[in-house]
């Protein structure tokens, strides 16, 4: 396994420099993406010719164009018109999502894309499976039903792209995943991207890609610096008014909850405080979820109070401020969170509320994300002090996590 680095130093390549097709670059042009990003320079040679690569790089750094552009560019479609490409994504949310930003692109090439997801109807995915799908994103649930039940043929599959490989380890999809890769032919290429990569990923590119080039992109230090990280302590009971008066200040927020009820409730809260909010998530039909995505995305709601479940892999552009209304469980969780906002090179900024009880678990997330960021407010001693309102200090996350192989 060869790994490869990209640094501020490296001059930047046009589309057309990297052989992008004339017709996909008019389309990213009527887009405004004129100038590739690092981990779509570092991907696009390799898997427009067909190797096996895996690339560690964080949220918002561009990887659905880095494994789409190459992808098109790279397929034709076959006579059945059954699938020739192959997308798997762990959410049914971000399977939709994938499938709206390549599609446009596909159709300048005569090749269709369809998502697969649970939660729907089979009809629709049936007809588009039978008028041909080129190039299918799906969720492993959905397409293990769509494949047992023979609805499905991915024998003419030649290019497979594992999209969000940990995220996938985290919802236990691992096994599904195993099991499609099991069944499609052996000489297929393999594409696997990740925000982290440990050992259950590792074990993906071991098992399935040959000589694979193993990719790394870090945010740049200018990229860096846009987001801006706030411990906010304040009392259990005063979070929601801290968190309507943080909302206020922000053109678009997401905030996190721990429960699908928390979400419920906090959203109807700050609606009584004259804040656009809406939840989403697990027990919300597809339809509903996807109502208040576009009216976050359009603007008509300004607030997604969100479940981590129902967020995972959702991209909104412009998303002005993350806050972390529980705390996560765990730092990755709360780089996953986090990189909701500030997504290709914007800025953001992210707030934790604290409780004075959570102070150890706050601790543990800024040290073991190595977070500049102070905390707001002191913890309570025995006489509580009320300094809420003291200025915000911003902040750089210095490293990725711990642990991920250089
Ligand atoms: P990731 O999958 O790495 O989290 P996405 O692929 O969702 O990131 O990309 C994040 C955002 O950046 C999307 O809105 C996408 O359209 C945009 N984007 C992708 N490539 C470029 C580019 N070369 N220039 C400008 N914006 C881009
Ligand atoms: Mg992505």
């Amino acid at each position: 396994m060869s790994s490869s680095h990209i640094n501020a130093a490296t001059p930047v390549p046009s589309f057309a420099d990297l052989g992008v097709p004339s017709e996909l670059i008019k389309i990213l042009e009527q887009r405004r993406i004129t100038v590739p990003l690092p981990v779509q320079i570092v991907t696009f040679g390799e898997a427009v010719a067909g190797k096996d690569l895996a690339a560690r790089a964080p949220t918002g750094s561009g990887k659905t164009l880095a494994f789409g552009l190459p992808m098109i560019s790279r397929l034709s479609h076959d006579k059945m018109r059954s699938p020739t490409g192959l997308i798997l994504a762990p959410t049914r949310e971000l399977a939709a999502q994938i499938s709206n930003e390549l599609s446009p692109l596909a159709v300048a090439r005569n090749l269709r894309v369809q998502s697969f997801y649970g939660g729907v109807g089979f009809s629709a995915q049936l007809r588009s499976l039978r008028k041909g799908t080129d190039i299918a994103v799906a969720c492993p649930g959905r397409l293990e039903d769509l494949m047992r039940s023979g609805r499905i043929q991915l024998g003419g599959v030649k290019m497979v792209v594992v999209d969000e490989a940990d995220r996938m380890a985290d919802m236990g999809f691992l096994p599904a995943v195993r099991g499609i890769l099991d069944a499609i032919k052996e000489d297929h290429q393999t594409l696997l991207f990740s925000a982290t990569l440990d050992n259950d990923v590792k074990v993906i590119m071991d098992s399935y890609q040959h000589n694979p080039t193993y990719y790394e992109i870090d945010l740049d230090d200018e990229s860096k610096r846009r987001i801006t990280h706030q411990f906010h302590i304040v009392e259990q009971a005063e979070r929601t008014a801290l968190c309507a008066k943080l909302i206020s200040a922000q053109s678009s927020t997401v905030v996190f909850v721990r429960t699908k009820h928390g979400a419920d409730r906090l959203a109807k809260q700050l609606s009584h405080q004259g804040i656009n909010a809406a939840a989403i998530h697990g027990d919300l039909t597809q339809n509903q979820r996807e109502r208040a995505l576009t009216a976050f995305r359009k603007g008509t709601v300004q607030t997604l109070v969100a479940t981590d479940v129902a967020a995972r892999g959702v991209h909104v552009d412009d998303v002005g401020c993350v806050i972390h209304y529980d705390l996560p469980e765990n730092a990755k969780s709360y780089l996953h969170r986090s990189g909701r906002t500030a997504r290709a090179g914007a800025k953001g900024t992210v707030v934790a509320l604290v409780t004075p009880k959570q102070r150890a678990m706050a601790k543990n997330i800024k040290s073991t994300l190595k977070l500049n960021a102070e905390f707001i407010g002191d913890f309570p001693s025995r006489k509580p002090t009320r300094k809420r309102d003291a200025l915000f200090v911003s902040a750089t996350p210095r490293a990725q996590l711990p642990g991920t192989p250089k």
